[in-house]
């Protein structure tokens, strides 16, 4: 007899087959060629993040688990892949018509879907519910084939899209991973930073303001870790506003490896962010970005790094002749 999980994995990898198989068919060929044409993806990538197709029809999947391969109907609901209907009884598919992305854990267990909508329909990402096996929160997708790319380049990439971290994998750049479009966790953090020596992670989202605004609550997340040197936080902002996957349909894995290589430290990219958009030659803007400067740097134990970020501000704040400011700021650095 096999456990409540052992099930759902089972139907969970059953269902996983069922849409790879669908995707292959003339009803997935849209889908297939999206993925193809749009996405640039070979059949080997294809396969290797099992991707596939949920049909259009409202109980495909259902008739498949539940009718042919006699699963019980409660199991494949709590594996989150029918819903009971409002009205006149019965269920249905949650995902249908969509381009599907088996979500797994580290053993590579499929535990979850990700579908993608290949229309204009809302969302255009649709996740699993959380249960028994899926917890978001505790999840990065891809750390099953990124673990030992994580391990041998003792850093690791985080990204915000499935395709980001798809594409990446597909170039060869295999340390990546990501978050499923929620901020990063401490969890999801302390996951990653098991595979790495030198506790080296970059976080690469979107340059938009979806992605500056999960930056900034991961780095949120994070910050204690990150002052106590527990991990070496840095941030990338693909030129552009570009994220991952479509940077590398117009650039080289090289290329990629090099914003990489220049990734900003987080505090260096949080003071630029600060300073960005603000006037320092007014007086209002200049006390807010101090403010906020100060309130950065004053949770900062190393002394040399102190040092370091102070004179690193003091100049970015400095004003062609304005000498007296940076002394300003060095006084009111100083007063921490
Ligand atoms: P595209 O497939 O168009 O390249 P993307 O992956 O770049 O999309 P973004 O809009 O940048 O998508 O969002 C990043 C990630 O956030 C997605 O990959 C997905 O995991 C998640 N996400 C986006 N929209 C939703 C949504 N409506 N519901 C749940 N998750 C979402
Ligand atoms: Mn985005
Ligand atoms: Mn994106
Ligand atoms: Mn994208």
């Amino acid at each position: 007899q096999l456990s409540l999980r052992e099930q759902l994995y089972e139907v969970l990898a059953s269902t996983a087959q069922f849409y790879q198989h669908a995707l292959r068919q003339s009803l997935g060929q849209t889908a297939m060629l999206y993925l193809k044409e749009h996405r640039q993806l070979n059949t080997e990538t294809i396969q290797q993040f099992g991707l596939g197709y949920a049909p259009a029809g409202w109980e495909t999947l259902y008739r498949y688990l539940v009718e042919d391969k006699h699963y019980p109907v409660q199991l494949v609901e709590k594996a989150g892949l029918i819903k009971p209907r409002k009205e006149g009884g019965g269920y249905y598919d949650v995902f249908r018509d969509r381009l599907m992305i088996p979500i797994r854990d580290i053993q590579g267990r499929v535990i979850a879907f990700g579908g993608r909508t290949l229309t204009e329909e809302q969302p255009k990402y649709l996740n699993s519910p959380e249960t028994e096996l899926f917890s978001k929160g505790k999840t990065l997708f891809a750390l099953d084939h990124a673990k030992d790319g994580i391990s041998k380049q003792d850093q690791a990439v985080v990204v915000e899209g499935y395709f980001d971290a798809i594409a990446l994998h597909a170039a060869g750049i295999n340390n990546a991973v990501a978050s499923l479009g929620t901020a990063l966790s401490i969890e999801q953090v302390r996951l990653l930073l098991r595979y790495t020596d030198s506790k080296q992670l970059v976080l690469n989202f979107d340059a938009d303001k979806a992605g500056t605004i999960a930056a900034e609550r991961a780095i949120g997340e994070i910050a204690t870790l990150a002052y106590k040197g527990e991990v070496q936080l840095k941030i990338l902002n693909i030129p552009d506003g570009k994220d991952a996957d479509e940077y590398l349909h117009s650039h080289t894995a090289e290329e990629y490896q090099q914003l990489l290589a220049n990734a900003p430290l987080w505090l260096n990219w949080q003071i630029t962010e600060i300073v960005k958009d603000r006037d320092l030659r007014q007086a209002t803007d200049f006390q807010k970005v101090t403010k906020q400067i100060v309130k950065l740097l004053q949770n900062i134990v190393n002394s040399d790094t102190l040092n370091y970020y102070i004179s690193y501000c003091a100049e970015i704040l400095s004003l062609g002749d304005a000498r007296l400011i940076p002394l300003r700021v060095e006084n009111l650095l100083t007063q921490i």
